[in-house]
C-alpha cells in the first residue's frame, strides 16, 4: 500500500510510519511540525519507501500519485497545547479533517480518523463504550479539542454515507511511550521528567482522577488492525488498566527509582477545568472485531519510556 500519514512526525504518527514501513508499505508523512519534531522521523531519511512533506493539513493538500490509505493523525492532543492554541486545534480537527477526507475521496483511499476518548467528555457512564454519546462542555476550555474531534467524526461519517468513502474511526485513550515530547504537559511526560530530574511530581488537586494508560506499540497494533478491518463505526483503542493519578505517580517513582517527593497542587489556570474525573475504555468491541488487546503492562511500558526520556534529558 501507499499511505499518507498526517501528523507523521508526531509521537504516534512517527511510530505508525515505522510500523507500516516494517510491513513493506510505502509511507508519506505530512506534518507542519507545530508541536512535533523532525527528529522523530530522522532515522527514515533517505529511504526509497519514505518521504516527508512539510505542510499544514488545514490548507489544500496535494499529493502526487495514487494513495491506498490516509491516516489522519494531525492534531494538538495535549491539553497544554490545545489550551494555548485553541483556534489551530479547532482548525485541524475541522478544516484539516475536511482536506484529508477530500483527498481520500479523490484518491479512492481508505480514510482512518484518529479520534479520542475526549469525545466522551467528563463521562457519566463508566467504563466508556462506543455507543455512549458523551458528556462534553462545548464552551469550556477543553471544548476546542473535544468538539473538533466530534465534528471530525461526524464529517468522516458524512463522507462515508454521502460519498461512499471507506472510513475508520479510532477513539484513542491515553497513550504513552518513547518520542512523547518531554514538555507536552501531559501527566506521563511531566511525571517521568520530574522523576528523572529529582523534582517533585505535580499531582493536580488530590490525585483521585483516573486514567488508563496504553503503551504506544499496543496502540499502533490496534490502528494497524483497524485500518485492515472493515469496521466503519468507532472503535475504542486503549488499555483498560485504570488507576488514580496518585497511584500512577507512585508507579513512576518505583520504575524510575527516583526519590522525588509528590506534591499536590491546585492549578490556578484552566488546566483542570472540565478535566474528566474518570476514564477507562471498554475494549470488548476491539477484542471482537480486531481480535486486539494490549500486551504491554504498565511497568514494562514505563521502563521503556523512562529509558528514552533519560537519553533526552
Ligand atoms: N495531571 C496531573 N499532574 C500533571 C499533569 C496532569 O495531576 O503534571 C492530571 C490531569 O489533571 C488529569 C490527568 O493527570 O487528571 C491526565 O492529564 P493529561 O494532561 O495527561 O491528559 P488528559 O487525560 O487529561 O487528556
Amino acid at each position: 500500500m501507499r499511505i499518507l500519514i498526517t501528523g507523521g512526525a508526531g509521537f504516534i504518527g512517527s511510530h505508525l510510519c515505522d510500523r507500516f514501513l516494517a510491513e513493506g508499505h510505502q509511507v508519506i508523512a505530512m506534518d507542519n511540525l507545530s508541536t512535533s519534531t523532525i527528529d522523530n522521523i530522522a532515522h527514515l531519511a533517505g529511504r526509497d519507501d519514505f518521504s516527508f512533506i512539510k505542510h499544514d493539513v488545514t490548507n489544500y493538500v496535494y499529493v502526487e500519485g495514487h494513495l491506498d490509505a490516509i491516516l489522519h493523525l494531525a492534531s494538538l492532543p495535549s491539553p497544554v497545547d490545545y489550551l494555548e492554541k485553541p483556534i489551530p486545534t479547532l482548525k485541524v480537527g475541522a478544516l484539516g479533517t475536511h482536506k484529508a477526507l477530500g483527498l481520500a475521496l479523490a484518491k479512492k483511499a481508505t480514510f482512518l480518523l484518529a479520534s479520542t476518548s475526549e469525545v466522551y467528555g467528563d463521562p457519566q457512564e463508566h467504563p466508556q463504550r462506543e455507543d455512549y454519546w458523551g458528556h462534553v462542555n462545548p464552551v469550556g476550555p477543553r471544548g476546542v479539542y473535544d468538539e473538533s474531534k466530534r465534528f471530525a467524526e461526524a464529517l468522516t461519517m458524512a463522507y462515508h454515507r454521502y460519498h461512499g468513502v471507506n472510513t475508520r474511526i479510532a477513539r484513542i485513550f491515553n497513550t504513552y511511550g518513547p518520542r512523547m515530547r518531554s514538555d507536552d504537559g501531559r501527566v506521563v511526560s511531566n511525571f517521568v521528567t520530574q522523576a528523572l530530574r529529582g523534582e517533585p511530581l505535580t499531582v493536580y488537586d488530590d490525585g483521585s482522577r483516573t486514567r488508563s494508560f496504553c503503551y504506544v506499540s499496543d496502540l499502533v497494533e490496534g490502528l494497524y488492525r483497524l485500518l485492515l478491518s472493515d469496521e466503519v463505526y468507532p472503535v475504542n483503542l486503549g488499555n483498560p488498566n485504570e488507576m488514580t493519578i496518585l497511584e500512577f505517580a507512585h508507579q513512576v517513582l518505583e520504575v524510575s527509582g527516583s526519590s522525588s517527593e509528590i506534591v499536590f497542587i491546585a492549578p490556578t489556570d484552566e488546566r483542570t477545568k472540565d478535566d474528566p474525573h474518570v476514564r477507562r475504555p471498554d475494549i470488548s468491541k476491539a477484542r471482537r472485531v480486531l481480535n486486539w488487546e494490549p500486551q504491554v503492562g504498565l511497568e514494562e511500558g514505563l521502563r521503556k519510556t523512562t529509558e528514552s526520556f533519560r537519553k533526552r534529558i
